[in-house]
């Protein structure tokens, strides 16, 4: 079966109501979208389950939110203003600056990632690469800073000119004093936050991939320096097996290869706490229902390594662009506090109560992007049903905008049927629909991936029961409405379909 393309992906988030193109009014503007009204309900699922995993559920991780807004000092002593540039080559004849690794991988089909501007031009020049809108030629490659600047204040002076944060993790480093001072965090922890990040990305593509303004979820997590040992990686971490993109197989043009944690720390690939964050993050994604041959981990080749980090994993998602990052986890280790405290001249070392020392932490950094983590499970639920005739989004339960639909078997009995759906409605993000027949009620709830379907019918008056009808099954079970939130609970936290009522057998 051909994948489903981006585009296609795209117009099917649009048409139900996921993501619309940002202003289309006036015409949208390159990089920028809008969550629409089931959109909105998937991302802040995900977004509150992130929460709750990594900060909720944990005593280790705490939250902040900073501003989206920061001064150039912050972003000077980050490196950013320095570093933070992609390479883009211009065209003399039409002025189209084009990012120069994307056009020679789309033109040549080669990983460029990490090469240079010498490296680059010589390929350019090498292959006779033209502008790939007006086949004039290009020019010499420049580096172009990603950062966007803003003016704070009516007075424009060198000083006021600060910058939409070009990632989440700063704030979270610039914070670091007072949460340690105001909570009473202990080594090792970590402090996460999820907001937007701005990037004034050269070209913006693939739907939702790469963007200008998007969402991120991090977390630093800070430990002793010398701290090898890490007491939270545990059997399961360690048993966990997964696809993995090594950088010698990148390098030797090798196949990438399954692999147990294990092995990658046994091997000394990556360090204990590396393996410990990678493994808790990939876990993330697969319980939330994302197929595992669709995820591997790919280690970063030294080239392409941010200025800020000393060893970076990715976990890629196999989009029908290829495999791409949909997550990375960097060895950032004492660089942005020791920046910090350098440019603020405020200490960013803390004492720790068990070695009895002072020290600046080190930290490991994974970093989830909200919207790839949306892309990346819309697609993965994305199915073409041949039986049914109409398209299946088998969302996880946890993700799916909407928990449950409620149907009348016939508008007769619509007075009954609302009433069930009021009962609901307060507990579960539920949904009524008397339009059209069953039939099609179901494919409509299919579509957009709503797990249940509770059908009010005209044994439901004698028995005070409904039957549920699981989405990706179509098995049904009948259930008493006095228990039937109890059953939709269970069901949304994972129990079996047939274990929650009895089974109906299917014409
Ligand atoms: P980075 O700071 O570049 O390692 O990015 C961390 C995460 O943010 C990535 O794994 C992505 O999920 C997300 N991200 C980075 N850049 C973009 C972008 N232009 N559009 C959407 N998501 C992005």
């Amino acid at each position: 079966m051909s994948k489903l393309s981006i585009e296609d992906l795209s117009i099917f988030a649009k048409k139900k109501g996921f993501v619309f193109p940002s202003t289309e009014i006036y015409g949208g503007m390159s990089g920028f979208f809008e969550y629409g009204p089931l959109g909105v309900e998937l991302k802040n699922s995900l977004k509150q389950h992130w929460w709750k995993t990594f900060v909720q559920d944990r005593d280790d991780i705490c939250g902040i939110d900073g501003s989206i807004i920061s001064s150039g000092k912050v972003w000077e002593a980050s490196g950013h203003l320095s570093s933070f540039a992609d390479l883009l080559t211009e065209c003399s004849k039409c002025k189209k600056n084009h990012r120069a690794d994307h056009l020679i991988e789309d033109k040549l089909k080669i990983n460029v990632e990490g090469l240079g501007a010498d490296a680059l031009n010589k390929i350019i020049r090498d292959n006779k690469l033209e502008c790939p809108e007006c086949k004039g030629s290009l020019k010499e490659i420049a580096s172009f800073n990603l950062m966007f600047p803003v003016q704070v204040g009516a007075d424009a002076t060198k000083d006021s000119t600060a910058y939409l944060r070009g990632e989440t993790a700063q704030l979270i480093f610039t914070a670091f004093k007072s949460v340690v001072d105001s909570s009473r965090v202990k080594l090792p922890f970590g402090i996460a936050q999820i907001g937007k990040a701005f990037r004034n990305e050269i070209s913006p593509r693939d739907f939702l991939f790469r963007t200008r303004e998007f969402e991120q979820m991090e977390i630093e997590y800070f430990i002793r320096p010398k701290e090898k040992k890490c007491p939270l990686l545990s059997k399961r971490q360690l048993d966990l097996e997964v696809l993995f993109y090594s950088e010698s197989a990148q390098k030797s043009k090798k196949e990438q290869k399954k692999v147990k944690i294990s092995q990658l720390v046994k091997n000394k690939v990556m360090g204990e706490w590396h393996a410990y964050w990678l493994a808790e993050s990939y876990l993330w994604y697969t319980e939330l229902g994302m197929q595992e041959k669709n995820l591997r981990i790919r280690e970063h080749t030294s080239e392409e390594l941010s200025h800020y980090s000393s060893g970076t994993f990715d976990i890629d998602y196999n989009f029908p662009f290829g495999w791409k990052e949909i997550h990375g986890n960097a060895n950032r280790g004492q660089f942005d506090l020791t920046q910090h405290q350098k440019f603020s001249g405020k200490p960013m070392d803390i004492f720790d109560e068990e070695t009895k020392e002072k020290m600046i932490p080190w930290v490991v950094e994974p970093s989830f992007g909200a919207d790839r983590a949306f892309l990346a499970f819309l697609y993965d639920a994305y199915h073409e049903d041949k039986e049914r005739g109409n398209i299946v989004l088998k969302l996880h339960p946890k993700l799916a905008p909407f928990k449950v639909a409620v149907f009348p078997l016939v508008n007769k009995i619509e007075e009954q049927a609302l009433q069930v759906y009021l009962l609901l409605k307060k507990d579960f993000i539920s949904m009524f629909d008397r339009s059209g027949s069953v039939g099609r009620r179901y494919a409509r709830a299919d579509e957009i991936g709503i797990p249940y379907c509770v059908t009010v019918d005209f044994d439901t008056e004698k028995d005070k029961s409904v039957t549920i009808r699981d989405r990706d099954t179509t098995k049904q079970i009948r259930v008493k409405i006095t228990e039937l939130k109890d059953v939709l609970r269970k069901l949304l936290d994972g129990e079996k379909f047939e274990s929650c009522g009895k089974v109906l057998s299917q014409k």
